[in-house]
């Protein structure tokens, strides 16, 4: 059992499994909050599911375990997280299964600096001559991940809310850091039906198993930035819920409920829930830190 798993389970005991609602938003149990925190296994990211349409032109082309989105437009498409290279092939076939080319990738974007998300940026790169966005306080970070010695390709440093244009689609960046200095949530809107939907792509606003909070010199202002950022996150208006990682916004129990009455991502109050749930999480580890800090 890992240490920080064992601290959450203490405090459980001690506060109780309570249902920690708030503003008529139904939120997880302590527990189970504490369960959806720990995400999927390891051998899921190398497992194959079926690419999906989201909404209008956003389409999962990722793996069990991994997220990946493809915009398509008429001028080829932009492609969010490229994650392991070893799961570039899984993402190609995807692609290829949903009728489009992987070669028309032209804009390679990410969710934040890790390489479950970006580690295949120049590999994109390399195989589809797309461009690779990142957001600037990611790029430090960026610049460690390079898997073969290849150097990490950014050919546009973004900024919060900076646009991303291509073939009549926008995608908006949000700097939501935390979880690392630059992550990003992407938000876009997208007709279908005659309506106009808000569509979030969560960064992750995840605080690792062994993430320094207390006295962190590589980053002195983690704590302030994760308060921000959550409050930050739910102002931004959320129809069409998406996360880079599939669980966090129960895709497989959605995508099964595909073609059977109204559109399954369509899910506000599971944004907040979300959120809410990794507060909650945070603010434990916090809480246990600073106690340990004394
Ligand atoms: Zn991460």
């Amino acid at each position: 059992m890992r240490i920080d798993k064992l601290i959450l389970l203490v405090l459980l005991a001690v506060f109780g499994p309570a249902q920690l609602g708030a503003q008529g938003v139904k939120v997880l149990t302590l527990e189970e909050a504490i369960k959806k925190d720990e995400g999927l296994p390891r051998e899921q990211q190398d497992k194959y599911f079926p690419p999906h349409k989201v909404i209008g032109n956003l389409y999962y082309v990722g793996t069990a375990a991994l997220s990946s989105y493809l915009v398509t437009t008429p001028d080829g498409h932009i492609l969010i997280n490229s994650t392991f290279e070893r799961t570039v092939p899984l993402i190609r076939t995807s692609i290829e299964e949903l009728g489009f080319r992987f070669e028309d990738i032209e804009i390679v974007l990410g969710s934040h600096a890790h390489d479950d998300h970006m580690e295949a940026d120049a590999l994109m790169k390399q195989l589809t001559g797309a461009r690779v966005m990142a957001m600037d306080r990611d790029v430090p970070l960026l610049e460690t991940i390079r898997p073969g010695g290849k150097k990490h390709p950014v050919d546009r440093v973004l900024r919060h809310l900076e646009e991303v244009k291509l073939g009549g689609s926008t995608v908006v960046a949000h700097r939501t850091p935390g979880h690392t200095p630059g992550n990003t949530a992407f938000t876009m809107k997208i007709e279908e039906g005659g309506r106009t939907y808000d569509v979030v792509i969560v960064g992750s606003m995840r605080l690792q198993g062994r993430t320094v909070l207390v006295n962190n010199k590589d980053y002195p202002n983690i704590v302030e930035d994760f308060v921000e950022s959550f409050k930050y996150s739910r102002s931004l208006p959320c129809d069409i819920f998406l996360s880079s990682h599939p669980d966090k916004y129960n895709m497989a129990e959605k995508h099964a409920n595909i073609g059977k009455g109204a559109n399954p991502f369509l899910d506000p109050d599971g944004y907040l829930n979300e959120l809410k749930n990794n507060e909650i999480v945070f603010n434990l580890k916090l809480e246990q830190q600073r106690k340990a800090g004394k």
